[in-house]
């Protein structure tokens, strides 16, 4: 039984890119252009492929152009980084994005060092991080800036909340934390030597799940009424052998105790793909003069 009320990030993601569908069409008759995204991928990891071939249909949908580039496992720090300076150089192209994780003879972080931080659709380019760290306004990371417009959307308040975050990464851990702490909210970052972690998850009104493990969170680590936003994706086999998604949450157990929950898959997922259409947008308009919000 769900008591909680279900933060449904599909139909989310959906609005929203229904919303920039239809903007694209007249920015495009008023610039001239639509704005542009390069994705680009190593290697055949069918993960990555898959997330990517979902980027490119999101940027079909929404009218955004893709100029998709996918190198063999073979490729070269040297070549990768000439394609992504020939990307930086051409102004059809708004949104660069490295598909992680890279084959192990490639350096990612001095690979993503080198798009331009006006380009750099995913937020993870030191400028960028640095902008956030600082308050300032710039191209903040896809998967926090999701989970900020779930908790808006869903009219949760964050000013004066307490704000747990499990997780410390990169990617999202550290900036969501950052966003929560803009937001106003007092923030706990918990990780993986946190002494007890149901003690410090049990004090949070907003619990952000970034962990990568199956179902860590379970019922008695959410505190009554807490909003919880599950950000891990998870593949699990059962004992007959059938694979599913599950989140960093054990969903039937928290939603039965939290206010609200996102639900794996359905949640944060397809907000990560629209804030970086989102982000892509952000810079073309900037390259125009025109707001974008
Ligand atoms: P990561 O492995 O880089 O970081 C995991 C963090 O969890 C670490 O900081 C670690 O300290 C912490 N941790 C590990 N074990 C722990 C434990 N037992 N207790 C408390 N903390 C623990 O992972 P990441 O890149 O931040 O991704 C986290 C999850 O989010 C993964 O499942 C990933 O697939 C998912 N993810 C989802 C989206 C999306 O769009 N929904 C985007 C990015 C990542």
């Amino acid at each position: 039984m769900t008591s909680a009320q279900i933060i449904d990030g599909k139909a989310l993601a959906k609005r929203m890119q229904a919303e920039m569908g239809d903007r694209i069409a007249q920015w495009r008759s008023q610039f001239g252009r639509a704005p542009g995204l390069a994705v680009l991928m190593v290697g055949d990891n069918p993960a990555s492929a898959a997330y990517v071939k979902n980027k490119e249909l999101a940027c079909q949908r929404i009218g955004m152009q893709s100029f998709g580039q996918h190198f063999p496992t073979s490729v070269t720090q040297a070549e990768l980084e000439q394609a992504i300076a020939q990307l930086n150089q051409d102004d059809r192209v708004d949104g660069i994005l490295v598909q992680l994780p890279l084959p192990e003879h490639l350096d990612a972080i001095a690979l993503l060092n080198t798009i331009h931080p006006d380009k750099d659709a995913d937020g993870l380019h030191p400028y960028n991080m640095g902008k956030l760290m600082r308050g300032e306004v710039g191209l903040q990371s896809c998967t926090p800036a999701g989970v900020m417009q779930l908790l808006q959307t869903a009219n949760i308040e964050v000013a004066g909340k307490t704000a747990v975050v499990i997780g410390r990464s990169i990617l999202v851990g550290k900036p969501v934390a950052m966003l929560l702490l803009q937001a106003n909210a007092t923030v706990i970052m918990a990780h993986s030597r946190t002494e007890d972690l149901k003690a410090t998850t049990r004090s949070a009104d907003i619990l952000i799940a970034a962990v990568g493990k199956p179902e860590l969170v379970t019922r008695d680590m959410v505190k009554p009424g807490a909003v919880v936003i599950d950000v891990g994706i998870n593949r699990i086999t059962d004992y007959e052998g059938n694979s599913r998604l599950v989140g960093d949450v054990d969903f039937e157990g928290a939603s039965q105790v939290a206010s609200h929950i996102t639900p794996v898959p359905g949640g944060v997922g397809p907000m990560t793909v629209t804030m970086l259409m989102h982000n892509t947008i952000w810079s073309y308009c900037r390259r125009y003069g025109t707001a974008y919000n």
